[in-house]
């Protein structure tokens, strides 16, 4: 994609995210993993950062800080492919056979695909007339298929902002299976996104499908080695960041 992070400017992306929490760091790490140029735009926090120890979440038996665990994903979308920015969305719009994404620093994204993960926040969609969605207290609700598919042309919505339980791990999940939506609605081949042992394939006279790799017993081990070297640096010491409180307690 043409980057550019001057105000103003015009960039193009294959997929473009609304929201980098834990659903929209997971969509893009599966489209940028499938060679999708995907942009992640985020205005602040995720409502993760709230949480004071995430106990629920596999892979960490004794629990996580969530704020960490929240830069840990920033970091696995960054060595995948994504680019992240800082930017609030204002508006959308169809333009032709793209999706136009207008950011309040003035910054225009024309983009094929557009995943909307940004709970709590629908304000930027009201131009899109064919988009349902539904109230539920003071929170909008985007309507989609199971995949995450919208009766808009490539206009996806993931995680809590489609009424899924608000629990961070079916955020990321539905993260995946949107991302993998898109994925297989685009013109990359695609199989599935595995790292196989050399020969899985080969061996039996396969080849190897598209998204796959087969690695060797040395890269396999470089691998290991460098991701243990990555989690021992996140966990040598606390992480220095507090919860942020809820407003209203905040304002008391
Ligand atoms: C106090 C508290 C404790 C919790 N504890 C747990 C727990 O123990 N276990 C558990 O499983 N879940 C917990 N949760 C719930 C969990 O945090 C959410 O379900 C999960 O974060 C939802 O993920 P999401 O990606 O859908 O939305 P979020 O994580 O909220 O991400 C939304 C993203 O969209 C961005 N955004 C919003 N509007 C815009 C815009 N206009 N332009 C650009 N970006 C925008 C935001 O900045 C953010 O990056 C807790 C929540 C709270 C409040």
């Amino acid at each position: 994609m043409s980057d550019s992070t001057t105000e103003q400017s015009v960039a193009e992306s294959d997929v473009c995210i609304v929201g980098a929490g834990p659903a929209g760091l997971t969509a893009g790490v599966f489209t940028a993993r499938a060679d999708l140029d995907t942009v992640v735009l985020s205005a602040g926090e995720s409502i993760l950062r709230r949480n004071a120890h995430l106990e629920n979440f596999p892979g960490f038996p004794a629990g996580v800080n969530a704020r960490q665990l929240l830069e840990m994903m920033e970091d696995q979308a960054d060595r995948n492919g994504c680019e992240r920015r800082d930017a609030r969305v204002d508006s959308v719009s169809r333009d032709g056979e793209s999706l136009t994404v207008r950011t309040t620093a003035d910054t225009t994204i024309e983009t094929e695909s557009l995943i909307c993960t940004s709970w709590a926040d629908t304000g930027y969609l009201d131009g899109i007339d064919a988009l349902e969605m539904h109230d539920r207290g003071n929170k909008t609700y985007i309507e989609t298929e199971d995949n995450g598919s919208t009766p808009v042309d490539g206009l996806y919505a993931a995680g809590r902002i489609t009424g899924s339980p608000h629990q961070a791990v079916v955020a990321a999940g539905d993260g995946a299976r949107v991302g993998l939506t898109v994925i297989q609605d685009s013109d990359v081949p695609f199989y599935h996104d595995w790292v196989a042992p050399e020969g899985y394939f080969t061996d039996r006279g396969r080849e190897i499908p598209p998204g796959c790799e087969e690695i060797d017993d040395k890269e396999r081990r470089q691998r290991e080695h460098k991701a243990q070297e990555v989690m021992q640096s996140y966990f040598s010491d606390s992480h220095p960041e507090e919860p942020t409180q809820h407003p209203s307690v905040v304002d008391n």
